[in-house]
């Protein structure tokens, strides 16, 4: 047994110092990114957030509207070719990434989509863990038989497992184990990494070497994609924060609340009504009988079902982020998202924002 002393951050360790800036307005800051990826060598320009491959996020109808805002989409995997038929002449191939597992049915598939479409230009190997050598060992499959396709896999957390991923011909690293919002990963196994150390550490190592990383999992608000960038993040994964929206798909739930309070008119009691949309992780029970039809015996569930309040169109939302980011950058005196990480210099705190009217309703 090892303890490793130096202490590892999360979002929630850290604020971002406002710094001198010349900038004027908000509007002005350039948040598209121009990246060249490692061994397709494809370029791509867009706006590095990415739509989560969870039910309720990564759909269609959610990357049909985020690539309006030049976002990306890693779509959910249980779409087959038939899925695909019917929308790929709506989807940019620059937006979208086709998510598959590691199992010789998810690597058929996959082969089937690919093969179908040529167009398509990004594939998303997605596993909870990817120390496993039979991760690995995939990802190297897919690399031969895909070299001119951009591959995004994880998810791991650790400079070592960056460096392997990459040179195993993955051209960006996703990152993050145990942070996301419907994830118990932590506390089935007590194994996960804070999120902005994993992000320094990832970001270093795949730099280093040309490549990429995704920050994945643990933004609750636009600050901490905001901090994720700061700390060296190439592109934002969003699950919680994308959920709950007509995008999803998901079915709105309706219940009226008792206030306490009685009309004056006609003393009946006042309801208040509220919207909620069902969010789950895909490790979750939820997820495991949806698309497997059981819980596999040997596995626990590693994730969470929750009802989340419904956001209706998620275009708000997009314009929230993206404008929470256009500020930080203003405050910082970075005139691009590029720049971001430059201006960033990260402080300590033990208290990050005034909670005191934060359950108090109009
Ligand atoms: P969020 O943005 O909601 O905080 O995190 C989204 C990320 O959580 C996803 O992209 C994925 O990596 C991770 N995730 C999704 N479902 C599960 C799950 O059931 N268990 C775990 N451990 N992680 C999950």
């Amino acid at each position: 047994m090892r303890i490793e002393q130096d202490d590892k951050l999360d979002f929630s360790d850290v604020l971002i110092r406002p710094k001198r800036s010349a900038l004027v307005s908000r509007k002005d800051v350039e948040l598209n990114r121009s990246y060249t990826f490692k061994h397709s060598g494809q370029t791509w320009t867009g706006v590095p957030i990415m739509a989560a491959n969870m039910d309720g996020v990564g759909t269609f109808p959610m990357a049909l509207e985020l690539q309006k805002h030049n976002l990306f989409s890693c779509l959910v995997k249980n779409y087959d070719v038939e899925d695909y038929l019917k929308q790929i002449p709506n989807l940019n191939p620059e937006y979208f990434a086709v998510s598959t597992g590691t199992s010789s049915r998810d690597l058929t598939k996959l082969k089937s989509i690919i093969d179908t479409f040529p167009n398509i230009k990004f594939i998303c190997i997605d596993v909870a863990n990817g120390y496993s050598e039979s991760f690995g060992t995939f990802v190297s499959k897919v690399r031969a038989l895909y070299p001119k396709h951009t591959i995004i896999a994880g998810n791991v957390v650790t400079a070592d497992m960056t460096q392997e991923l990459i040179l195993r011909g993955v051209d960006i690293v996703k990152v993050g184990i145990g942070p996301g919002s419907v994830c118990t990963t932590r506390i089935q196994t007590g194994v996960g990494y804070p999120q902005l150390s994993a992000i320094i550490e990832c970001a270093d190592a795949a730099h280093g070497l040309g490549a990429h990383i995704i920050s994945d999992g643990g933004c609750t608000c636009p600050g901490d994609v905001a901090k994720a960038f700061g700390a060296g993040a190439d592109f934002v994964m969003l699950g919680g924060m994308f959920a709950g929206h007509n995008e999803g798909g998901g079915t709105i739930i309706t219940e009226y609340y008792d206030t306490q309070k009685k009309d004056l008119e006609t003393m009946l009691p006042v309801l208040e009504k509220k919207q909620f949309v069902e969010f789950y992780g895909m490790s979750s029970d939820t997820a495991m009988i949806k698309h497997h039809g059981e819980v596999a015996e040997y596995r626990s569930s590693e994730g969470r079902t929750v009802r989340i309040p419904y956001k209706n169109d998620v275009n708000t939302t997009i314009k929230d982020i993206l404008g929470g980011i256009r500020s930080t950058c203003t405050y910082v005196g970075a005139p691009n998202l590029k720049q971001l990480p430059r201006c960033t210099t990260f402080i300590r705190v033990s208290k990050q924002f005034n909670d005191v009217f934060v359950n108090s309703k109009h």
